[in-house]
């Protein structure tokens, strides 16, 4: 078997948001050259997570509406006394760091409408990091 590993940085402009990562997973996967596996993304932050969906503008809005009346930013939270991102925190527990994707022909698995997204939880933030890493032969 065999293992590559990979790692992107992007840059945040919001509080919340969903940035596209997909070509990243798609330029790691055709670099390894691996044939079949698995990839998985996980962002190695306790303040953003990763997801997999559609890339449509008004539902990237829905998404984040959803994850704030979820998460509460404007809540007292405890953790908000030492560091102000208690939401963030949150979100990142509930969405989830990683997601792991078959690896098939060389080419990721994903349906037309599943785009892969790194979710800024606590932005803006210069330098968010992505871990990209394929298992397969
Ligand atoms: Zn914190």
């Amino acid at each position: 078997m065999k293992v590559f590993f990979h790692e992107v940085s992007v840059t945040t402009s919001r509080r919340i948001q969903l940035i596209d990562i997909t070509h990243h997973v798609e330029e790691a996967v055709g670099k390894s050259g691996i044939a079949n596996g698995v990839c998985i993304v996980f962002a190695p932050h306790a303040t953003a997570a990763v997801v997999v969906n559609e890339h449509e503008e008004g539902l990237i809005q829905d998404i984040v509406s959803k994850i704030e009346e979820i998460v509460e930013p404007e809540r007292s939270w405890r953790h908000n006394i030492i560091d102000d991102n208690a939401h963030a925190h949150i979100g990142s527990a509930i969405i989830g760091s990683e997601r792991v994707l078959p690896v098939r022909k060389g080419r990721i698995v994903r349906g037309t409408w599943q785009n892969i997204f790194l979710v800024e939880l606590d932005g803006p933030r210069k330098e968010r990091n992505i871990v990209i890493e394929v298992l397969g032969e």
